[in-house]
């Protein structure tokens, strides 16, 4: 059989915000899609398509890859490919495109961290993987201290110059050693584009280690990825682990974050959601997004159900300051502050 060619929904940028990045052109949906989990191999296409369509249809145009994202490695990428070729085509001016490097890929000296031979030509794999001409955000996923910050640094503006990416990002660096790559790149003409990082009601670190306010320093937007904690920020596990969780397939969320004061604490988020009509998951995205520093969430899904459901919080960032001192009072216990 035929399928109909995919048409967008003509009133996808109705509802969704969009935000400026740093000091950038570039304006991001507050709501972002990652496709680290739910995308790869394992997923039948017909569920990555559905997710994928759906979340377009609703303005969700930036799409969140790596290298490495899958299971199995490459294998989001070459999906992503897929719907590029199938669906997204016509629409590549309307999305905005992100890889990374800088995690294990292949096997080898060349194949993780952050020396120019890994970055540029990982960055070459991505780009036939998603048969993409260039991404729109290419990032170094992680602060390499074995390697100059420089050569990193310099990959990333030669990728830039090279018309392969457009912009330039950095994941996950320690806040001394971001500072001087936001010097490096824009005393090389490519600024900083996005920092990347988690930060969620749980994972305050990117606050605690003034990594938000830093980016905003030097022109930089801020994108926190895992907003819902992989899935503990939901309703997911507060009666048991589902057989079909991230936490079951036993990957990166692990058994042991379920403790008694986990629970508890989920247990007192829910209801106070609840209280504010939201499922906890929303709630957990509304707080996020009502701090103006944040430029985008990148929310991961494994179903266009939970992707309906985080879409919704886009109705409720408004808090009462009794709310967040409530939100500050029952998280203080399985805050990670480090
Ligand atoms: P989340 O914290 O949003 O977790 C997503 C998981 O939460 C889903 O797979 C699903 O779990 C569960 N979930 C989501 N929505 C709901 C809902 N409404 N109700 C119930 N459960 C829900 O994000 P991720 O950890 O997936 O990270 C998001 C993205 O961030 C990644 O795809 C990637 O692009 C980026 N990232 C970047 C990193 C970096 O180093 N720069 C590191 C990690 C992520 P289940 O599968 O069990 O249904």
């Amino acid at each position: 059989m035929i399928e109909p060619v995919y048409a967008p929904a003509p009133t996808r940028y109705d509802a969704m915000e969009y935000r400026r990045s740093g000091r950038s052109g570039v304006k991001l949906p507050v709501l972002s899609l990652g496709l680290w989990h739910n995308f790869g191999s394992y997923k039948p296409m017909q569920e990555i398509k559905a997710m994928a369509h759906f979340a377009f249809d609703k303005g969700v145009c930036h799409f969140d890859l790596a290298n490495n994202y899958g299971p199995e490695f490459g294998t989001a990428e070459e999906n992503f490919g897929l719907l590029m070729e199938r669906s997204f085509r016509p629409y590549r001016d309307e999305l905005f495109i992100s890889t990374k490097a800088g995690w294990d890929m292949w096997p080898g000296p060349y194949g993780n961290w952050g020396s120019r031979k890994y970055l540029m030509a990982s960055l070459d794999q991505s780009l036939k993987r998603m048969k993409l001409d260039y991404v729109d955000i290419f990032y170094s996923h992680r602060y390499d201290p074995e390697t100059p910050l420089e050569e990193t640094m310099q990959a990333l503006v030669d990728a830039v110059h090279q018309g392969k990416a457009l912009y330039a990002g950095l994941s996950r660096y320690p806040a001394n050693k971001a500072r001087e790559a936001y010097r490096y790149l824009a005393a090389h003409d490519v600024p900083c584009l996005l920092y990347q990082d988690r930060y969620n009601i749980i994972d305050r670190v990117p606050q605690e280690k003034g990594l938000i306010d830093l980016g905003a320093e030097y022109g930089s937007g801020f994108i926190s990825f895992s907003p819902l904690q992989q899935g503990l920020l939901t309703g997911r596990y507060l009666n048991g682990i589902p057989a079909d969780s991230r936490m079951a397939r036993g990957t990166s969320l692990r058994e042991d974050a379920l403790t008694p004061t986990m629970l508890d604490a989920l247990r007192g988020l829910a209801d106070l959601a609840q209280q504010r009509g939201q499922s906890l998951a929303q709630m957990a995205l509304s707080w996020l997004l009502n701090d103006p520093r944040v430029t985008s969430v990148i929310i991961g899904a494994s179903s266009v159900a939970q992707l309906a459901d985080n879409l919704k919080a886009l109705e409720g960032t408004g808090f009462s300051a009794e709310e967040l001192h409530r939100i500050e009072a029952i998280s203080a216990p399985i805050q990670l502050l480090r």
